[in-house]
């Protein structure tokens, strides 16, 4: 019995699903996970998880993992060694790159993925293959709320921590739906709710968990929170509630903003969005009345052709109203992913290096060139859009992608699939066979987070220790050993013996980084970037100013976008987004049988009053057609929706009911982010119930 009890283990790990970034111990008996076990010391979470990071754990052990390298031959792949296969892998990027020079060639990263292996695909983008072509899944998502950070306040993270979340007077919600896609977040604010009274706003088109028990529930049009932040930020200014003391103090560009509000009256606010003017009103009043104000925001922002605008117009109404720098205040874009901030941090981007320094910035990358013992490419690399877009022209050639589902939730998905035929050469590292692997030459077996140690960072740039919970499964390996091996065959001399020494290398180039060791980050320490090097760590930020040369934040003129428009038979708004029991495409979560007993496919939610006119129940079947594709689809009729409104979960990896089947290329002007949420269908019924 000594030695059964030696088999049970008990590990302390990071949720490798949502950015909320829960931590826990995972307690196993060889490869059977036999339980999930919360600690009072993890500091996100607490004794909290939601349904994936207590039940989400079964896939790891799934048939379907991917154990060997494969390799394509005509229509079909055969196993390889991984000699054979990195060795392939290292030739054809090589010929490549001789061929049709160092751009021809892209890398797409992971926020599945660890910092420490982040850090090193966008090494080996930029000091072995000489481009910055690498990007992230960041930019289907939160690239926008970012850009809207970085105009006026200057870091690209959450200003604040879950923790002045739950101690802030109002939290306003705007385009996201924390009770399915960030539920432990949603939990602490309910909490928050019952225990001193905290209100809630929730801006959204659809009626969501959150919304149900808020304060104020407003529901603009489609595309036009902008105007609606706008007119109420134009309102406060209006009545004289602008924290003008904090703005003299600390803010630029006042006057110039005040002029760009001109437009948004509240009548003009009322026509375009739908909002009637004393609910703005009321709203304003809200904000003017809380002492401390929160504004929380996601893909319901970001996923339109002005998401980034939207996000600038968050930022700039919590910044007249003094919401910033304070306990209990500030800005708040919710990462889906778990480690999509760290993705971006780890300079996954074509335009920054880590800790979001500029590649177009002599002196930065003098330092790294000097680090890295290489000359570096000088101008900025393609996003992910603009790779799409860069293969069709066929001036992009060949691509590694780690662990990203982009046949599925990359907008668009015939499009992009099309490209994929269009590469010549094509590597996808996953844990899974995706849809994505179906159009690679060679597909490589990685290892998922409990596999391998290494650090996430969650949505409040908060750093946290994995730790190795299970042997990789078969030949599978972690991503940071795959990169290594390649890099190794395509001539650089890495010798990484643990991802320790990966994230000290980036700590010591890193500004923001400097003090981050393993050793402060120990069991359940974590760190929230900026780190100095003494260690101390920033769970608020700009206390002592903002990171702009005079220290001032800037306020933006506000600039509305009019969303994409669609021929008049497109006659129905679909929206998507998020379910609380599956994950994305659901490559994870329809592997945990437990998930997949409970909901086994996704779903349209229709109006009741779309319903009526059409003559369908809950279980009908229809055909959705956009321009771009066309889905079939069982209906829950639903007042969580209005009208001419739809949602459909994008949590399907199933084509006939995909979303991205449907969306368009069109994308956030200033970041390339897709348009998602700018989505026009119409309906035919297949069957009435
Ligand atoms: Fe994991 Fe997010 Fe659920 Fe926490 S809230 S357990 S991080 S999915």
């Amino acid at each position: 019995s000594a030695m059964r009890k030696s088999r049970i283990q008990r590990t302390k790990t990071v949720c490798t699903y949502c950015g909320v970034g829960c931590s826990f111990d995972v307690w196993t008996k060889d490869r059977e996970i036999l339980k999930v076990e919360p600690q009072m010391e993890a500091p996100t979470n607490q004794i909290s998880t939601c349904i994936k990071g207590k039940f989400g754990w079964d896939f790891v052990n799934s048939p379907d993992r991917l154990t060997k390298p494969l390799i394509r031959r005509g229509d079909a792949f055969y196993e390889a060694s991984w000699d054979e296969a990195l060795d392939l892998v290292a030739k054809r990027l090589t010929e490549i790159r001789l061929k049709h020079g160092d751009d021809a060639v892209a890398f797409i990263s992971s926020s599945k993925c660890t910092n420490e292996e982040n850090y090193l695909i966008q090494k080996l983008a930029r000091a072995v293959m000489h481009t910055n072509n690498v990007d992230n899944c960041s930019r289907y998502c939160q690239s926008p709320a970012t850009e809207g950070l970085r105009r006026t306040v200057g870091y690209g993270g959450d200003t604040g921590s879950v923790h002045d979340l739950a101690m802030a007077d109002l939290v306003i919600i705007v385009g996201a739906n924390p009770a399915e896609s960030h539920p432990v977040l949603s939990t602490r604010l309910r909490r928050a709710k019952k225990k001193y009274g905290q209100k809630h706003i929730v801006i959204d088109l659809r009626r969501n968990g959150m919304a149900e028990k808020a304060d104020m529930f407003v529901r603009p049009e489609p595309g036009t929170d902008l105007v609606l932040l706008s007119a109420v930020t134009k309102y406060i200014i209006d009545q004289g509630w602008q924290d003008q003391s904090f703005i003299d103090g600390h803010v630029d560009g006042y006057a110039e903003f005040v002029n760009s509000l001109a437009m948004y009256s509240l009548a003009y606010a009322e026509r375009t969005t739908g909002v009637p003017q004393s609910t703005i009103k009321q709203l304003a009043s809200m904000i003017h009345e809380a002492k401390s104000v929160c504004i929380c925001w996601a893909m319901g922002v970001t996923q339109h052709l002005g998401g980034s605008e939207t996000s600038t117009a968050i930022c700039n109404l919590l910044l007249v109203t003094g919401n910033m720098a304070r306990p209990g205040t500030g800005a708040y874009p919710l990462r889906g992913h778990n480690n999509v901030q760290g993705a971006g941090d780890m300079g996954c981007n074509p335009v920054y290096l880590p800790g979001y320094e500029r590649v177009d910035d002599p002196l930065v990358r003098a330092k790294y060139e000097q680090a890295w013992g290489v000359e570096l490419p000088t101008t900025k690399g393609l996003d992910n859009h603009e790779m799409v877009e860069a293969i069709h022209d066929g001036k992009l050639r060949a691509m590694l992608l780690q662990g990203e589902e982009m046949a599925l939730v990359d907008s668009n998905s015939h499009y992009v699939r099309d490209a994929f035929t269009k590469l010549d050469f094509f590597v996808v590292m996953d844990v899974f066979f995706s849809k994505t692997a179906e159009f690679a030459d060679v597909v490589l077996p990685a290892s998922p987070s409990l596999e391998k140690e290494g650090t996430f960072t969650n949505t409040e740039r908060r750093i946290q220790r994995l730790y190795q919970v299970l042997e990789p499964l078969g030949e599978s390996k972690p991503d940071w050993i795959i990169l290594q091996e390649l890099a190794r065959r395509l001539g650089a001399d890495w010798n990484y013996q643990h991802p320790r020494e990966i994230l000290e290398e980036m700590a010591s180039l890193a500004e923001l980084m400097k003090g981050v060791t393993y050793e402060r980050l120990e069991g359940y320490r974590s760190l929230q970037w900026p780190v100095a090097e003494d260690g101390t760590d920033s769970p608020l930020l700009y206390t002592d100013g903002f990171p702009f040369p005079n220290g001032r934040a800037r306020l933006v003129p506000a600039k509305w976008i009019e969303p994409t428009e669609f021929a008049p038979e497109y006659d129905l708004h679909l929206n998507n987004g998020r379910m609380l029991e599956h994950f994305h495409e659901g490559n994870l979560t329809y592997r945990v049988a437990g998930i997949k007993e409970k909901i086994p496919t996704t779903y349209l939610e229709v109006s009741p009053e779309l319903a009526k006119e059409r003559g369908i129940e809950t279980g009908a079947l229809v055909r959705l057609t956009s321009p771009f594709g066309q889905l079939k689809l069982p209906v829950v009729v639903t007042d969580r929706v209005q009208g001419y409104q739809m949602y459909l979960p994008m949590n399907t990896s199933n084509d006939e009911e995909a979303i991205n089947i449907l969306t368009s290329s069109e994308s956030d002007v200033t970041t390339h982010t897709p348009a998602y949420k700018e989505l026009r269908v119409r309906m035919e019924v297949l069957r009435e119930r």
